[in-house]
């Protein structure tokens, strides 16, 4: 399955754990779902890594190196149809990477993935909008996925991407490609997600959904 030679790491393909496979399959086509949940959920992940970091900051001061103050910076880019979600927080290594996304260990997941079992009628996509589902969710919105990420401390950086169809790659990022620290999330939004690139429309959610939380979220456009 890996394609890496000791002198020069390239992509290794992985397969998705099945019942992310599934979870996967079920948001892609869940027609009627609150999608805006996403932005929600990418946003929680953000502030939670800064939270993780400042914490391990406490017991290694030097992880905030000359970065101390945390943020989420979200960019619109509506030339390229694509939202960038990128925080400086804990960020990713390799192998969290691999866990964290391409297996289910959360247990709100689990208790959805219960429900959704559980359910005959086929309330899915109302059931979707509910629970949020943590980052898997932003491929109701996206077609392809790239998750850039450098872990406080840490040299390597990583490329995440997947099209959510049952496999991810993950292969080795130049420095200069990567966040200093933390994770920056692209999402190439398919055609009836246009509409986050909209500045209206993601202030909007910020201020509904997002509004508690502790981390300064700015929002920019990319110019040109
Ligand atoms: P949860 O947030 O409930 O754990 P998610 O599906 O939202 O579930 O996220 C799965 C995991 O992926 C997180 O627990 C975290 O380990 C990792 N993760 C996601 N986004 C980020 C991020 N921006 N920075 C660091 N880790 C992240
Ligand atoms: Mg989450």
């Amino acid at each position: 399955m890996t394609t890496a030679t000791a002198e020069k790491p390239v992509s290794e393909a992985h397969v998705f754990e099945a019942d992310v496979a599934r979870l996967l399959h079920m948001m892609v086509h869940s027609v009627y779902s609150d999608k805006d949940v996403f932005l929600r959920e990418l946003i929680s992940n953000a502030a939670d890594a800064c939270e993780k970091l400042r914490y391990e900051a406490i017991a290694t001061p030097s992880l905030l190196g000359d970065d101390p103050d945390a943020r989420i910076l979200l960019k619109l880019d509506g030339d390229n149809r694509r939202i960038v979600i990128e925080d400086n927080g804990i960020g990713m290594s390799r192998d969290e990477m691999i866990e964290a996304l391409g297996t289910i260990a959360r247990s709100g997941t689990r208790a959805f993935m219960e429900r959704i079992e559980a359910n005959k009628a086929g309330e899915g996509a109302q059931l979707i909008g509910q629970f949020g589902v943590g980052f898997y969710s932003c491929f109701m919105v996206a077609d392809q996925v790239e998750v850039a990420s450098r872990r406080a401390g840490e040299e390597a950086a990583w490329l995440w991407s997947s099209d959510g169809k049952g496999s991810y790659s993950v292969s080795p990022l130049e420095a200069s490609e990567a966040p200093t620290r933390g994770t920056r999330i692209t999402l190439h939004l398919n055609e009836d997600a246009k509409t986050y690139v909209s500045r209206w429309t993601v202030e909007r959610i910020v201020k509904q959904q997002s509004g508690h939380v502790p981390v300064p979220i700015r929002i920019v456009e990319k110019e040109g």
